[in-house]
């Protein structure tokens, strides 16, 4: 049975990725040997005074993949499933998001292990200064940039920067990205990976031609990345039919109401329980006769029995990682067009570059043309990656981790790192 057999170690994923991409483009195994491996992990205790006066102990990490191309970049998670491998996988699919949309970063990735509904205010807070105490020897603008990521925000960016700054004694925005407006973040950023994926999602049906307008969406998570990619996709015409959570879902063959929805999980914290719609759960939503279907929770969502079971003719990949390589397999032989994490989930890295360049030259650029620039970088993105999917007959997938090892391997040469 395929499930026996399925690669679940995010790390082991993007290592096989690195390694198919190197031996496909015939280049020297030395590409690999640069890439597998982040060059440099961090392992962090972070105490931290609970309400209750007592001291806790939470663990951390940060890892940052390659320099070749520029200072690290990636966001932090806050999650009780957080472990070294899974930080280190993302730290590598961060690489590949940022040389997929030719920015000037290597990828890293944070985390901490902890479950932020069980904390207060004041512990998440104190959780986010003691991990930028702990992680601050190696992050810095010039040298690794953390960002938001799952259960992170701009408020929690904002301590962050904030004890940066204390640690410091200087002003350095650009030290992080995602930040509150007022200190330095950019217009557009809170909604840059859900319109990145929306782009990349418009993109991609008008080359297989299925109209939006009316096109029937599900959509599992309903975060930051999620509850942004429905309201971009339905700006375009499309009807988002399901959302799941961690608790349950929420459907409406006739369409859900993404206000009521947005209001409901304000309220409620999370969607299940919206007033009117159908409960689902995530395994059924993957099987909903949808045309497109959007993953935007965590990695191994969809495994090879979820990918048997799909319909729907597009999967965006809004998480990183959120398909088996088996899954990946079984969907392309099923001729489902998967958009890759490493291109649909870019925007948010993408606005966030163009946050770090704002506030390297202290000047802020409004959000139409934040929006406007992320739209030509993601169209260019795409149009590159269709290109290089039909030169080597092969999915967005590969193709993208071919023009990502590409571009590295180009920047190791001119380096003088291979031989
Ligand atoms: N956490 C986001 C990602 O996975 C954004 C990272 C960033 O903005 O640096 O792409």
């Amino acid at each position: 049975m395929a499930t026996t057999l399925e690669t679940l170690n995010p790390f082991a994923t993007a290592q096989s990725q690195i390694a198919r991409a190197v031996e496909r483009l015939g280049l020297s195994s030395q590409v690999y040997e640069m890439l597998k491996e982040p060059q440099r992990v961090l392992s962090v205790a972070v105490p931290v005074r609970m309400d209750s006066g007592r001291l806790q102990t939470f663990q951390g990490f940060r890892a940052q993949h390659t320099d070749v191309i520029g200072p690290g970049k990636g966001g932090v998670r806050f999650h009780p499933a957080v472990n070294i491998d899974e930080v280190k996988a993302l730290a590598i699919w961060m690489t590949f998001k940022c040389a997929v949309l030719g920015l000037p970063y290597g990828g890293a990735k944070g985390g901490v292990v902890c479950d932020p509904s069980l904390l207060s205010e004041g512990e998440m807070e104190r959780l986010a200064r003691g991990y930028m105490r702990a992680i601050s020897p190696m992050v810095g603008p010039d040298l690794d940039i953390p960002a938001p990521d799952v259960n992170t925000s701009a408020k929690i960016m904002g301590y962050m920067l904030d004890e940066y700054r204390r640690l410091h004694a200087r002003n350095a925005p650009g030290v992080i990205t995602g930040k509150p407006l007022v200190l330095g973040g950019s217009p557009g950023r809170p909604g840059a990976t859900g319109r990145g994926c929306a782009i990349v999602v418009r993109e991609a049906a008008s080359r297989i031609g299925l109209p939006l307008k009316g096109a029937k969406v599900a959509v599992q998570g309903f975060g930051n990345v999620g509850s942004h990619t429905a309201q971009q996709l339905q700006d375009l015409g499309c009807r988002i039919v399901g959302v799941t959570d961690v608790r349950g879902g929420a459907y409406d063959p006739l369409g859900l109401d993404l206000d009521a929805l947005s209001r409901h999980t304000e309220a409620h914290g999370t969607v299940q329980g919206l007033p009117g719609a159908q409960e689902i759960t995530s395994a059924q939503l993957f099987a909903l006769d949808v045309d497109i279907l959007v993953p935007a929770a965590l990695e191994n969502q969809i495994t090879a029995s979820a990918a048997l079971s799909i319909r729907a003719k597009i999967v965006a990949e809004a998480a990183n990682g959120p398909t088996t390589p088996q899954a990946a397999a079984l969907l392309s032989e099923r001729g489902i067009l998967v958009i890759p994490d490493i291109l649909a989930s870019a925007g948010g890295v993408t606005v966030s570059y163009f946050e770090w360049v704002q506030n390297t030259m202290n000047f802020y650029w409004s959000e139409a043309e934040v929006n406007e620039k992320l739209e030509r970088m993601m169209v260019s993105a795409f149009e590159e990656i269709w290109t290089m999917s039909s030169e080597y007959a092969t999915s967005l997938r590969e193709a993208a981790y071919l023009a990502g090892v590409r571009r590295l391997a180009g920047a190791m040469a001119a380096r003088g790192w291979l031989e």
